[in-house]
């Protein structure tokens, strides 16, 4: 059967002579893999569309498993995500935790506009952390995981202050808390960006300024609740946690 669909290059590794194997997010038909022959070779037409973070239309033959790349075009090659070093690093990430994520032929509509906006708004220079947790919190609630952030996840109140614990997947009220020794102080910042962050489209995203302190913060709770919740391995963190030794520094 011959596809048509547009799609965003989520992995893309050598395979054979000059050949190459993308994993594409696609709009309509959710995760799957298409060869890319020749892919590899200088003058290959295919060679752009096979490179990491492409969106484009894709054309391509498919019965079952893998795809053959018939003919596809450009829509946004977004290679300053694969020139820029720090750009990368995120891209990559936010890449990879779809892909681990997201099941082969699993829909994901909603990923897919979420990821194009991700890596459109980090070309367009909005802060590629606070992109990359707006995308982790619409991960955590493609895999059911969204968390409690309005009530106590253990008696309901909304009376705070709360402290966030990811093992139990929300906030607890501060006599909730006392049984959980991991939950996590917040500041009154970092706990309003937590919630806006939970139920904001990242196509909505404006120019938002985050205190260095906050950011940090932030960063350690949304790994802790990508850990707990989702628990995969993931390797393009190392390359974040270097690039963020580095910056601090
Ligand atoms: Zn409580």
């Amino acid at each position: 059967m011959l596809y048509r669909v547009e799609g965003i290059v989520i992995r893309s590794m050598d395979y054979g002579e000059g050949n190459k194997i993308i994993t594409l997010l696609t709009k309509t038909n959710g995760k799957l893999g298409v060869m890319v022959r020749g892919a590899k070779k200088v003058k290959s037409r295919h060679a752009s569309l096979a490179q990491p973070f492409t969106y484009g239309e894709f054309v391509f033959f498919r019965n079952k498993g893998l795809g053959t790349l018939n003919h596809g075009e450009i829509l946004e090659s977004h290679h300053l995500l694969r020139e820029q070093l720090d750009l990368s690093a995120y891209a990559a990430y936010l890449a990879e935790v779809t892909d681990k994520t997201l099941q082969e032929d699993e829909s994901g509509e909603l990923l897919f506009e979420q990821l194009k906006a991700g890596l459109m708004a980090m070309v367009e220079g909005k802060d590629p952390q606070i992109v990359s947790h707006l995308y982790e919190m619409r991960i955590l609630e493609a895999a059911g995981y969204s968390p409690e952030l309005e009530f106590c996840v253990g008696c309901s109140t909304d009376q705070g202050p709360f402290r966030l614990s990811p093992h139990s997947g929300g906030v607890l009220c501060p006599r909730c808390a006392r049984n959980d020794a991991q939950a996590m102080a917040m500041s009154e910042g970092a706990y309003k960006l937590l919630r806006l962050f939970s139920r904001m489209d990242i196509r909505r995203l404006g120019t938002i300024q985050v205190k260095p302190e906050t950011k940090k913060e932030l960063k350690k709770m949304m790994r802790e609740l990508m850990d707990v919740q989702i628990g995969i391995p993931l390797k393009s963190r190392s390359f974040l946690d270097q690039m963020d030794k580095y910056s601090f520094e």
